[in-house]
């Protein structure tokens, strides 16, 4: 089954409000085997809404739109979704004793305005909203059904989980089930990873099967999702998502850093706890930033002891050891004063391995030899540290400096 989204809010478009509704629908209609094949955000004008409707509905046999059942006489989504349909509207008993009984908890006079959440599409039904008065009408007519949810997204997320959810589940059927597997790297960027896959022949082998899969790439880090819907009953369909997944593990290799759970700190703070090791930071160029993502999961104190923030390199002499002669020689921005400034944090923080970071941020500082966004990042362990050599980070910090620090693969850590 295909859906279509509407999102109505002149908020939406102006930026002041972010359209979370539309990702958190796209996401349970997946799980629902649903595709979304279409999104509008359109602002609280009836023009505007009945012509989204018109487009949706054109593409779709679902359609889901958010906002506009408010009180006040911006919330418009109701009346002009009843005369697109050609539905009257009524008056719901139930639905009326809910909203005025909100009010009488509150101890608060209901205003006339409200009464207009007491209406339902005549041919429709509502799913009662537990977290606010708006409810979720539902209305299906021969092109297809039509769901209206409240904007705010508290109230949607209710609403999905006490009713929408299953309706929708009951009118999609059975028949088909949406697979997703996500895969999160780090270190190597989508163009090298698309290159791996296309020469392995793993792209071509997951077209055929109809299998997507998607390149999203963020911050230095790159996760690879790939969806199915698969028939139920195809065993066969199944067992291929099952393989191809496995044989995309195996491509991609050692820059997979989890499989879609957790951000990046949170998966190598999971791995130090593991080994019981402690991490100290020496930052220059990114200030503190590094601390601040390693401190971001709860808990990062069972293995994050500190960091050192040193900009000026009389602070990386002062407080990292870092020697004289080497900045000279060398440069702040090296791989000498990164490495010095990790043993030099190690020893200091008394930690089992310390990161260092320094580099050019640009805008200006940049040279021909060190251009801006030049960083050496450093890496300092206890010898002791690790127990075995599957405990090293070897791995992984080969591939990031094969994929990223190409022009010196020796020398950087
Ligand atoms: P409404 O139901 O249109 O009165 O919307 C109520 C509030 O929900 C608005 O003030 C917005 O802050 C928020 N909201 C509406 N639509 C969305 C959306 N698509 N995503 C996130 N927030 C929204
Ligand atoms: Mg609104």
């Amino acid at each position: 089954m295909k859906a279509a989204l509407i999102t109505i809010g002149d908020e939406l478009l102006s930026g002041d409000t972010v359209d979370t509704n539309s990702a958190f629908l796209g996401l349970g209609l997946g799980e629902l085997g649903v595709r979304v094949v279409a999104r509008f955000s359109v602002p609280d004008e009836a023009a505007a809404i009945v012509r989204a409707l018109a487009r949706a509905r054109s593409e779709a046999e679902l359609v889901i739109t958010t906002g506009g059942l408010g009180p006040t006489a911006d919330d418009i989504t109701l009346p002009t979704a009843a005369r697109f349909l050609e539905a009257e509207l009524t008056v719901d008993p139930e639905q009326a004793r809910r909203v005025r009984e909100v009010f009488a908890r509150r101890g608060i006079r209901m205003p006339a305005l409200n009464e207009n959440q007491f209406l339902r599409l005549v041919g429709g039904r509502l799913i009662y909203n537990p977290a606010g008065t708006a409810p979720a009408q539902l209305y299906t007519d021969e092109n297809g059904t039509l769901v209206l949810l409240p904007g705010v997204p508290r109230e949607v997320v209710e609403l999905w989980r006490v009713g929408v959810r299953d309706a929708l589940s009951q009118l999609v059927g059975a028949d088909v089930v949406g697979r997703k597997t996500t895969l999160r790297t780090v270190g190597v960027s989508e163009s090298v990873l698309a290159e791996r896959l296309e020469r392995s022949g793993l792209t071509t082998r997951l077209d055929e099967a109809g299998f997507a899969l998607a390149y999203l790439p963020g911050h230095g880090i790159v996760d690879l999702r790939l969806t199915a819907f698969l028939a139920t009953d195809d065993a066969a369909a199944a067992r291929r998502f099952s393989t191809l997944e496995r044989e995309l593990e195996r491509v991609v290799g050692s820059c997979i850093y989890n499989r879609g759970r957790g951000t990046l700190t949170e998966t190598v703070g999971g791995l130090l706890r593991g080994r019981s090791l402690t991490l100290a930071t020496a930052e220059s160029c990114t200030a503190g930033k590094l601390g601040k993502w390693l401190t971001d999961p709860p808990g990062s104190s069972d293995y994050y002891v500190g960091g050192v923030i040193a900009y000026s390199n009389d602070v990386k002499q002062k407080l990292l050891d870092v020697p004289g002669d080497v900045l000279a020689e060398h440069g702040a921005v090296s791989h000498q004063t990164a490495a010095a400034m990790a043993r030099g944090a190690l020893e200091r923080l008394d930690a089992d391995l310390a990161l260092s970071t320094t580099g050019i941020a640009g805008p200006g500082g940049g040279t021909t030899d060190k251009p801006v966004g030049t960083v050496y990042i450093g890496l300092a362990q206890r010898a002791a540290s690790f127990d075995s050599d599957r405990d090293r980070p070897g791995p992984l910090l080969n591939e990031c400096q094969r994929h990223r620090l190409h022009d010196d693969p020796t020398g950087h850590f």
